[in-house]
């Protein structure tokens, strides 16, 4: 496997107080990565120092595969861009003139590639206003059209869809999958909306006291999560011969519901089960949460 990331008992101290402290971590190229951790667990501080904004007090960490201590590190950097906390944005310049204005701080020699960029982001038709009209969902997407000047590959984003209404944060989604998928980017976002993250993300690095406690794909998770469906039914003694006769496994929660832990399409079983005279009233996928399994490895971790 390829990383784009690898920290090597990465440690920041303030003081005696460490924040971070032998933290190791690996991002997959083309992957999207969930830090999760709850405040002051030392996330924005580890990506500050990723991106080279603070120093880490010891340990070592390499972006394609070259070292922070390394000069060519200064190089690699151009391959990524990051908002850390809020996006800078200079709210009387139009969005164009914002990206332009990118475009000289990172030394580039010319303005090309940025019609594409608001296209990307979704701002073609909106480049000419001024960004203190945006809303925050606009602003948000023009801060990731500012980390996209440069053509990165490895975009950084901290707490990316705080304070968004619900339309900005799908927005926000769809843009990160279509980078992800049409642009190859890698991601490294830090969140604290499990549920929104868990729709994107592809692995995830669980931090506690400046410890990953726990790095884990989102496909491996899904091994981990118990998910059963739950069915109403009208007549329970059919449906459990209907399940006996398939081998499946289940398990009777009262006189009319069963929940089944199986993978099973659901239309095939209400039909089945309508022709030997047994309604299906309901039926719910349920299943472990992300913020379960947080909570879980947490208190566990909290516990230790
Ligand atoms: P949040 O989810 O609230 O943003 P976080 O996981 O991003 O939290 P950090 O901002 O990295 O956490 O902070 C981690 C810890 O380091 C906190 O306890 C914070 O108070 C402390 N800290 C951060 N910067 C400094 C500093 N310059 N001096 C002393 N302590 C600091």
């Amino acid at each position: 496997m390829e990383y784009i990331l690898k920290t090597d008992k990465l440690t920041k101290s303030y003081k005696k107080f460490k924040v971070l402290e032998n933290l190791n971590m690996n991002i997959p190229k083309g992957s999207i990565y969930g830090l999760i951790g709850k405040n002051g667990a030392g996330k924005t501080t580890l990506m500050r120092i990723i991106c080279g904004l603070q120093k880490p007090t010891d340990g070592t960490y390499s972006i394609y595969g070259v070292e922070n201590n390394d000069k060519r590190i200064i190089k690699i950097r151009k391959r990524m861009g990051a908002i850390i906390e809020t996006p800078s944005l200079c709210l009387d310049m139009t969005a164009e003139d914002n990206l332009k204005e990118q475009c000289k701080v990172i030394g580039l020699p010319n303005f090309n590639g940025l019609t594409e960029i608001l296209r990307l982001v979704g701002l073609a038709n909106t480049m000419h206003k001024k960004v203190g009209q945006f809303s925050l969902g606009m602003k948000q997407r023009l801060g990731i059209g500012i980390a996209l000047v440069g053509n990165p590959d490895f975009l950084i984003l901290d707490e990316p869809i705080n304070g968004l209404d619900p339309e900005g944060i799908i927005e926000i989604r769809e843009l990160i999958l279509k980078l992800n998928k049409e642009k190859q980017i890698t991601f490294f976002i830090s969140s604290h909306y499990l549920d929104e993250l868990s729709k994107i993300a592809t692995c995830y690095g669980f931090i506690n006291n400046g410890r990953i406690i726990k790095e884990i794909t989102s496909q491996e998770l899904e091994k981990n999560f118990n998910k059963k469906i739950e069915i109403k039914v009208s007549n329970i003694k059919e449906c459990i011969k209907y399940l006996e006769e398939l081998k499946m496994q289940y398990k009777i929660v009262s006189n009319e519901v069963i929940d089944i832990y199986e993978k099973i399409n659901v239309s095939d079983i209400v039909i089945a089960l309508s022709k030997r005279g047994c309604i299906v009233n309901d039926f719910q996928e349920k299943g472990e949460s992300l913020e379960n399994y947080y909570l879980n490895l947490i208190g566990g971790a909290d516990n230790d």
